[in-house]
């Protein structure tokens, strides 16, 4: 099923939802506005995690980067700690 991302332009809400008919109205969760976008970046989640946002969705593609980041962060903890106590 087709998963698209809207924007609202009253309240600036994000929100996806399942698009069953292409007449089907869309009003945003919020504020109940029908003035709403349809973003671009849409994926389709697959139906095992209909929680994943574009947000998780990043986060998973980066996760490798991250750890990488962190990984990098402890190590220079690390030396630090050892030029710490060889003063
Ligand atoms: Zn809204």
């Amino acid at each position: 099923m087709p998963i698209y991302e809207y924007n609202c332009r009253r309240c600036d809400h994000r929100f996806e939802t399942i698009v069953l008919s292409s007449r089907e109205k869309i009003s945003c969760p919020e504020c109940s506005s029908t003035a709403i976008e349809k973003q671009l970046s849409v994926f389709s989640a697959p139906a095992s995690d209909k929680q994943a946002d574009s947000s998780t969705q990043w986060l998973r593609l980066h996760a490798a980067d991250l750890r990488l980041s962190l990984r990098v962060l402890r190590r220079g903890e690390e030396v630090r700690q050892v030029l710490a106590n060889s003063l």
